[in-house]
């Protein structure tokens, strides 16, 4: 991350609290599932989950449903509350791409989300 935890957080208007600095160092490492960031963080079930909600919110993380699988919780440290991201769905690297990588056509700007893009990170293809 660019900026500390605690600047990342207060950026976004939430307070740097222990839970919260745990998930996002955690998440530093590379996505992670529900399970492994229990596991990680060693915290409580409630704790996890309810942090997970407000980072979402926040844009700090985002989810990606693979079929099949447990959704993984991956870290967005990218600028602007645009850009698109894309995820390996073999090796689970996520990339946020600059705000000009993927650009959304009028009249859909202010109506999408989130963009993401599945596919292979060129050390998969
Ligand atoms: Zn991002
Ligand atoms: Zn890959």
């Amino acid at each position: 991350m660019k900026s500390s935890l605690r600047d990342t957080l207060h950026g976004k208007g939430l307070r740097c609290t222990e839970p919260r600095r745990c998930i996002l160092q955690a998440l530093a490492e590379g996505p992670k599932t529900h399970a492994e960031l229990l596991r990680l963080t060693e915290l409580d079930r409630v704790t996890v989950y309810r942090n997970l909600i407000a980072l979402q919110r926040s844009g700090l993380i985002y989810r990606v449903y693979l079929p099949g699988q447990d959704p993984l919780y991956v870290l967005c440290d990218g600028d602007g509350p645009t850009h698109a991201h894309f995820f390996c769905q073999k090796c689970h690297k996520a990339t946020c791409l600059p705000a000009h990588a993927v650009q959304i056509a009028e009249p859909w700007t202010g109506q999408v989300e989130k963009v993401l893009l599945l596919g292979r990170c060129s050390q998969c293809a």
